[in-house]
């Protein structure tokens, strides 16, 4: 390191430990990771025979423009004070801190050596989102392995020898006649331009794949069957069978007779791969049986028959499946859904026959929770709910990403896309950029923010908040770019650009496919008939906003801070107030920032709207008024707060409404009143 960047101050922060020893690969060569940014691994500074002294910094840590250092010392702190003792001039000093890591850090950091991820899906129908969880839980764990410097490599299986054995939603017509057939020999859909059915759907799932950045070495069982490269695992298994049926029995419970071999046969009669059994292995060949009454969704034709197991003429039950790809690949990490890591359940008997015919232990595994969109699973078959094709066209890659890893794998996601929930989604990993680019993030969020957005993490300055932009979007006289440029006060640069009209589709796509009538802002061009529930109050609050609009700035803040402060002098309850404004604007309960919302409106039609509804001045004097006793206690509560007040008359007929407005010493106001009949309030009642 050169010594010009040996300057600075020590600003030390204990308690700091050694790095878990498994990432403490190697000496000067090994790795050490920036924990406070970036957390890649280190560039080393230090002569190469002294690792207990090394300085190490991080290049992507720069402080006006000059790297900042980070010394990570692997052992005590004696060792960083008499490294300080020897009057090494050294800059800002950041230690490592014991604190939790991210999820994919804890599963990096029980990795030794290269490692092989695999994950797969079988393509038996439209793949919905749910499954875009393992894709991107483990894809966040394999770049979490790269940015460590740990050789790592994301295989995606496609797993299109499986029988059809459900027909997809609507396409009943098509593939009845083809069940019980390896997906890969069932034909395309009609009006499709795929081979066939598994790449018919599977194509669908890995466009996803690219628009998310998802990189993965693909294969199709299809290949590695008829390839013979599972040939040899597929010999020693059913050579094992007893093996195995004795696994399936203590761990899952499940009987197997003893003529049943774990493999199943293209049936060579009539194609179909779900209703063969096979009863017997000569070490060259299997006898089976295509039996009728084997399954309830597919009817074999009663073939009978003896076959070689190799080179694609069968395939072995998913759980012996999954043993094969794991001793071939081999593979070292592979997550599994809930629904596969019970005890006892699919993944522990594949570990089992894992151990038992191979002496070898299965991949870490990292189980995972359901993804559920409004609290319900989503099933393919079933035609529930939004497929992956449909999610990625609703939410933007980082934000789908962002939704999907923030959360621990053992921890269900529930994503819901009414609008509290999708703007709930946004504000969140917004917080989480804004936090990061400003370098107020912690570790955790900062982490996730560059997993979840690892091409767009600069910029995006200005305000394109999701609710907004849905609110701009369904305005017919206003062009939602032009009108976040004009707030951003200049053009927009070519990225933020990108990063608008990214989320201008999102807020399309959300408002034509999933917004309910209620949840749509449509601006109303006449005074919507359920102001007419509004109270006397709400009624005069809108009243006197269209009062204060002339001498309000017309910009986001200065307007909600107006309706703030008008709410006050009514007084109305906020909430209330928010409602009154919704409602008569876009005849909605909720909507967008009010402020926001506002400066988009033109100030003449804003007033009139806002004075279109009349309002009685009795009655709202007596719906907002407190007793004398009332206004004494709060005046005696709050008296510390006050700075001034004053009072006025107003009269209507034989009614009274004494009005005191007090000024606090944060210099907002606000009104009490008191109302009587025949004559004003006491003189004095505050005296
Ligand atoms: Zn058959």
């Amino acid at each position: 390191m050169p010594r010009a960047l040996l300057r600075g101050r020590w600003a030390l922060t204990p308690p700091f430990h050694p790095y878990p020893q498994p990432l403490l690969r190697g000496t000067a060569g090994g790795l050490i990771f920036c924990d406070t940014v970036c957390r890649r691994a280190l560039a080393c500074a230090a002569p190469a025979d002294s690792p207990r002294s090394a300085v190490w910094w991080c290049p992507d840590f720069p402080l006006a423009g000059e790297p900042r250092a980070i010394v990570c010392q692997r052992s005590e702190a004696t060792r960083i004070a008499g490294a300080r003792k020897a009057a090494l001039d050294l800059p800002r000093f950041v230690a490592i801190c014991a604190r939790p890591m991210f999820w994919t850090e804890d599963v990096a950091a029980k990795c030794v050596g290269p490692q092989i991820i695999n994950d797969s899906k079988t393509p038996s129908g439209r793949v919905h989102v749910g499954a875009m969880r393992g894709v991107l839980i483990h894809d966040a764990i394999f770049r979490t392995l790269r940015e460590r410097g740990i050789e790592a490599r994301y295989l995606f299986g496609v797993d299109d020898y499986d029988p059809l054995d459900e027909i997809p939603a609507g396409k009943g017509a098509h593939f009845e006649q083809f069940l019980g057939q390896p997906l890969c020999n069932v034909p395309a859909p009609d009006g499709s331009t795929a081979s066939d059915m598994a790449e018919h759907y599977i194509s669908e799932f890995f466009q996803v794949f690219e628009e998310l950045g998802v990189k993965v070495e693909k294969y199709r069982m299809r290949d590695i069957y008829r390839s013979g490269k599972f040939n040899e695992a597929i010999d020693i298994i059913l050579r094992n069978a007893a093996t195995v049926r004795r696994v399936y029995k203590e761990v899952s419970n499940s009987d197997r007779n003893e003529n049943w071999f774990p493999f199943q046969t293209v049936c060579e009669k009539c194609g179909r791969i779900g209703t063969t059994e096979v009863f017997a292995y000569d070490g060259k060949e299997v006898s089976y049986r295509c039996r009728p009454d084997m399954v309830k969704w597919a009817r074999g034709c009663g073939h009978e028959g003896k076959v070689s197991p190799f080179d694609g003429r069968g395939k072995l039950p998913w759980k012996l499946e999954w043993v094969a790809k794991w001793i071939s690949f081999p593979v070292t990490i592979e997550g599994a859904g809930k629904d596969h890591s019970t005890k006892g359940g699919s993944r522990d008997v594949s570990a089992a026959c894992l151990r038992a015919i191979f002496q070898k232990e299965p991949p870490l595994n990292v189980p995972y929770e359901f993804f559920l969109v409004g609290g319900a699973k989503m099933s393919s078959s079933k035609g529930i709910g939004a497929s992956a094709r449909d999610m990625a066209n609703l939410l933007p890659p980082e934000l789908l990403r962002f939704l999907m890893i923030r959360t621990k794998p053992n921890s269900p996601v529930n994503f819901d896309v009414h609008e509290e929930g999708i703007v709930k989604l946004f504000n969140e990993y917004d917080r989480f950029h804004d936090r990061t680019v400003t370098g107020k993030a912690t570790a955790d969020e900062a982490f996730v923010t560059r997993l979840a957005a690892p091409a767009s993490i600069e910029g995006h300055e200005f305000n394109a908040n999701f609710q907004l932009v849905t609110a701009l979007i369904q305005m017919p006289h206003l062009d939602a770019v032009k009108e976040i440029e004009k707030r951003a006060g200049r053009p927009l640069t070519a990225s933020e650009r990108a990063h608008l009209e990214a989320r201008i589709r999102s807020a399309q796509v959300w408002v034509d496919g999933y917004a309910t009538d209620e949840e749509k802002t449509r601006l109303q061009e006449t005074l919507p008939a359920r102001a007419a529930e509004l109270t006397q109050a709400q009624r005069a609050f809108l009243h006197a906003l269209a009062d204060a609009l002339p001498d309000t700035t017309w910009e986001d803040d200065a307007l909600q801070s107006k309706i703030f402060e008008v709410a006050r002098l009514t007084p109305v309850e906020q909430p209330l107030a928010f409602k009154a404004l919704y409602r008569v604007i876009l005849d909605k309960a909720a909507g967008p920032k009010a402020g926001n919302l506002l400066a988009f409106l033109d100030r003449d039609f804003l007033q009139r709207r806002l004075r279109e509804l009349p309002f009685d001045r009795v009655q709202f004097w007596k719906e907002t008024a407190v007793t004398a006793d009332e206004l004494r206690a709060w005046h005696t509560k709050e008296a510390a707060k006050i700075a001034s007040q004053e009072h006025r008359v107003n009269v209507e007929g034989a009614v009274f409404s004494t009005e005191y407005t007090f000024t606090l010493t944060d210099g907002k106001r606000v009104l009490r009143r008191v109302v009587t009949e025949g004559t004003p309030a006491p003189e004095g009642v505050l005296a």
